[in-house]
């Protein structure tokens, strides 16, 4: 192949904002027949706002209260907006003496009164607390599992909506002869199911973990694999994939380390019109 004409679409893809880091992605992504995507802040925007909270064993501002203590620790997404929800309704925070952040997983506080509060997944609240920790969710509802010692205290619902492109995108790119995408997510299936359904994507692989992920998308091989992630749960298997696209609207991230390719703007759309790029590429290399 021609690297000149490798260097045109690596310059042509910059000028979309999206960095390719090998020019030998673009060969690959040319040959992708077979996608997978994240959801959390990859098909959706990742940005929640709190919606509602449901009591089970506290009520609704002592959890708001427990969340936002051990969320001020968090890096994940739905972090932020849990501590900016507990500010904005002036509560205050219980003493925080120490805290741990089980990435991807969850976050664990301990308070002064010697309390554990762990939130996060509810496998994760599952395993740290011993607590059953499953609540039913409706279509479009993502939630957030808090508990307390052992008590599952209850679950802040968040609103994490598709991203405007989502669903374009995945059409443009079933166009331009991506067969099968699949979703890979780690969270839990009702909530998975219905964010898929409404980007058009059928098959669902939910409570993933970021090892899981990557068994996932290398079965889907021997035709090349493309991963569209954007967290730190997702860099082993952007990595892991024939070609990883990272998007990192917000600022480079673990993902967009072990990405080959990375949007650098906050657009999924980016990702068939890379895909598009690839396609003239090689047309041009050949
Ligand atoms: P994806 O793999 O789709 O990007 P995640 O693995 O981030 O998704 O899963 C999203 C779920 O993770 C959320 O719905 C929430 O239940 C849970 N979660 C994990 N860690 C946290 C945290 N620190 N704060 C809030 N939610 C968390
Ligand atoms: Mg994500």
């Amino acid at each position: 192949a021609a690297p000149v004409a490798f260097m045109g679409g690596m310059s042509s893809a910059a000028k979309l904002n999206v960095i390719i880091k090998d020019g030998g992605a673009l060969e690959v992504l040319a040959r992708v027949r077979t996608a997978a995507f994240d959801k959390t802040g990859t098909l959706t925007q990742g940005r929640p706002d709190v919606v509602e909270i449901r009591p089970i064993t506290r009520s609704t501002d002592e959890i708001l209260r427990l969340a936002a203590a051990a969320e001020q620790y968090s890096v994940h997404v739905f972090a932020g907006p849990i501590v900016a929800h507990a500010v904005e309704k002036q509560l205050q925070l219980p003493q925080v003496t120490a805290a741990e952040e089980f990435a991807t997983n969850g976050v664990q506080a301990t308070l002064a009164d010697d309390s554990v509060v762990p939130v996060g997944k509810p496998a994760f609240i599952e395993e740290v607390a011993g607590a059953f920790a499953r609540t039913p969710l409706a279509a479009g509802e993502t939630a957030v599992y808090v508990s307390v010692d052992s008590d599952f205290a209850g679950v802040i619902v968040v609103s994490d909506p598709l991203r405007s492109h989502a669903s374009e995108t995945i059409a443009r790119l079933r166009e331009t002869g991506v067969e099968q995408i699949v979703m890979v997510t780690g969270d839990v299936a009702p909530t998975a199911e219905s964010i898929a359904a409404d980007a058009g994507i059928t098959t669902v692989h939910a409570e993933t973990t970021p090892q899981s992920k990557v068994d996932i998308v290398v079965a889907l091989r021997p035709r090349p694999v493309m991963m569209v992630g954007d967290g730190i749960n997702d860099a082993p298997v952007l990595a892991a994939a024939d070609v990883g696209v990272a998007i990192a609207g917000r600022g480079a991230t673990a993902a967009s380390e072990s990405a080959s390719a990375v949007i650098t703007s906050d657009d999924v759309s980016r990702v068939a019109d890379v895909v598009q790029v690839s396609h003239m590429t090689v047309k041009i290399a050949l």
